[in-house]
């Protein structure tokens, strides 16, 4: 069977054996879709895509398609991501985008601007100090929903449309239409109570830069906190339970 090589600039979001020798690699490619590539050789001592095709790296390769998994032939290092694997805070809080974007994505399936975002995020997260690094994570995720078109409705109530604005502590939100309510649509829908200062945290994150969240960065418990939201968000919007989220929401390491 001819193989036709291609050559694609990807991130790489997981790594697993395949056989003694052999690694397969999840890759995010430019377009926003998912594939799966072969590195054969790389689990010997002496092959080096397994350090160049580390997660969080993204790299310019070339690759030729297979009948189930594409062949890795070729990698450049474009960005590594040491910093994060060196610093344990940063490789918690950057677990999470890569694990959010393989659930989510999909092979053959475009979305403009993933990559980018996720690029972003990681770069930045490179060169923040460790002990605001959850920020990065919580800010990437409201925008990722977004990006898939799942926005939780955060400014005006979800049924009647009215701005809700409110100085009260928590603010009514309803899971089944997806957003918060004013006082009068809470009254009749079934819903439960968000922390008002948590939403203004989402709202901020969803409207910044990723340099405007990093040079302001939230406290750690606020941030904490709107990664609680979407962890609860991906799950009953999506269906996506993430392993790397959960991790991070449990950890000591930000104490
Ligand atoms: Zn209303």
């Amino acid at each position: 069977m001819a193989s036709r090589s291609y050559a694609a600039r990807v991130m790489v979001l997981r790594k697993r054996k395949l056989s003694e020798s052999d690694l397969v690699l999840q890759l995010l490619k430019q377009d926003g879709s998912l594939v799966d590539a072969v590195a054969k050789g790389a689990r010997k001592p002496t092959n080096t895509f397994a350090t160049r095709m580390e997660v969080f790296n993204v790299c310019d390769c070339l690759l030729a398609r297979g009948r189930n998994l594409d062949v890795l032939t070729e990698a450049r290092v474009v960005s590594a991501r040491e910093a994060v694997h060196a610093a344990p805070r940063l490789y918690y809080a950057a677990a999470p985008i890569a694990d959010c974007i393989s659930r989510t994505a999909q092979p053959d399936l475009a979305v403009e601007r993933l990559f980018d975002m996720a690029d972003a995020a990681l770069e930045h997260l490179a060169h923040i100090d460790p002990a605001h690094a959850v920020v990065v994570p919580a800010a990437y995720l409201i925008k990722h929903v977004s990006l898939l078109g799942v926005r939780p409705g955060l400014f005006q109530c979800v049924t009647c449309g009215v701005d809700v604005r409110t100085h009260a502590s928590t603010t009514p939100f309803s899971i089944e239409d997806g957003g918060v309510l004013c006082p009068e649509c809470a009254r009749e829908r079934a819903c439960i109570h968000l922390g008002t200062r948590m939403l203004g945290n989402c709202r901020l994150l969803l409207g910044s830069t990723f340099d405007q969240v990093v040079e302001n960065p939230l406290a750690a418990q606020d941030a904490f906190d709107v990664l609680g939201f979407e962890h609860r968000w991906l799950r009953d919007q999506l269906g996506v339970s993430s392993k790397a989220l959960q991790q991070l929401l449990s950890c000591t390491l930000f104490d």
